[in-house]
């Protein structure tokens, strides 16, 4: 029989009513402050991703034989960042609300925000852990307080002291280092399993917000992103750190961004994102 032409991310053809994760992508770059292009990510990571296996040898267990929803990419307004934020953050309620896990594929980074927004309602006592090559703590970037690189501080303002915890990190400007030391927990540089296990052993039964922006990776791995930042982690190094992230804590909801396919001519960034994203779809699988 033939059947509709609908594309999904790789074997996530479940159900909605069987799902217990949901994919949602927010096409949306209009805060990208140096190459756009991330608005394009979601929809590469879901085409590129027949090019994978499904099964993980990392893991030696198959996404097909896990329960996820591709939901496809809203339509979000550009000229109003405001309103995308509505948008998303709606989405992401209604996911929450039945019971399932909402996990975005970006788009830049700010669209975090409004998946926190939606994950904070729910957990009051929601922490988040970012993976990034920048601190995102600008209190406003250029004059706007939603931008890209202002997205943690806004999410500061939800969560509180004390409940974000960042790695990889390697830029900010001395402001953005300065104001972090007091009020979140910043694991400079790297991805470390030993660093990221204390917080994992800290947040033990915490509900979890996981943000991953994929230039925390070298730009020599990941060349295809907005703001490339040499002296990243190689993409293994992340793929182990996700693994950790999803298969140990208790994460409510969660992020894959700052793809920019076009600004990567080999196609291997993409290829990155989508393995990336198939790891961690597994180890929060696993354990559910
Ligand atoms: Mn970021
Ligand atoms: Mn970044």
């Amino acid at each position: 029989m033939l059947k509709a032409n609908i594309e999904n991310f790789l074997a996530c053809d479940a159900a909605y009513e069987e799902a217990g994760i949901v994919l949602y992508g927010a096409p949306f770059d209009s805060t990208t402050s140096y190459r756009p292009g991330a608005r394009f990510g979601s929809r590469a990571v879901r085409s590129e991703s027949y090019g994978l296996e499904s099964y993980s040898p990392y893991q030696d267990r198959d996404l097909l034989d896990c329960s996820v929803f591709d939901s496809g990419d809203l339509e979000l307004s550009f000229g109003n960042t405001g309103a995308a934020l509505a948008d998303l953050e709606q989405r992401a309620d209604g996911i929450l609300q039945d019971g399932k896990l909402p996990f975005l594929i970006g788009g830049e980074h700010l669209v975090t925000l409004a998946a926190v927004r939606a994950a904070k309602k729910r957990y009051p006592d929601l922490c988040i852990i970012h993976f990034d090559a920048h601190a995102d703590l600008r209190d406003e970037y250029l004059g706007a307080e939603l931008s890209h690189a202002c997205v943690i501080r806004r999410c500061h303002e939800l969560v509180g002291d004390g409940r974000i915890f960042q790695f990889g990190i390697r830029s900010g400007d001395r402001e953005e280092w300065n104001w972090g030391r007091g009020h979140v927990k910043t694991v400079p540089f790297t991805l470390r399993e030993e660093d990221i296990g204390e917080t994992l052993k800290e947040l033990e039964g915490s509900p979890v917000y996981f943000t991953v922006d994929l230039d925390v990776m070298d730009p020599s791995v990941f060349p295809g992103t907005g703001t490339p930042e040499p002296g990243g982690v190689s993409f293994d190094e992340l793929r182990r750190a996700v693994t950790l992230v999803c298969g140990n804590a208790r994460v409510v909801g969660c992020d894959v961004n700052e793809l920019a396919p076009m600004l990567d001519a080999s196609g291997a960034s993409t290829a990155a994102a989508c393995k990336i994203v198939r790891e961690m779809l597994i180890a929060l699988s696993g354990r559910r």
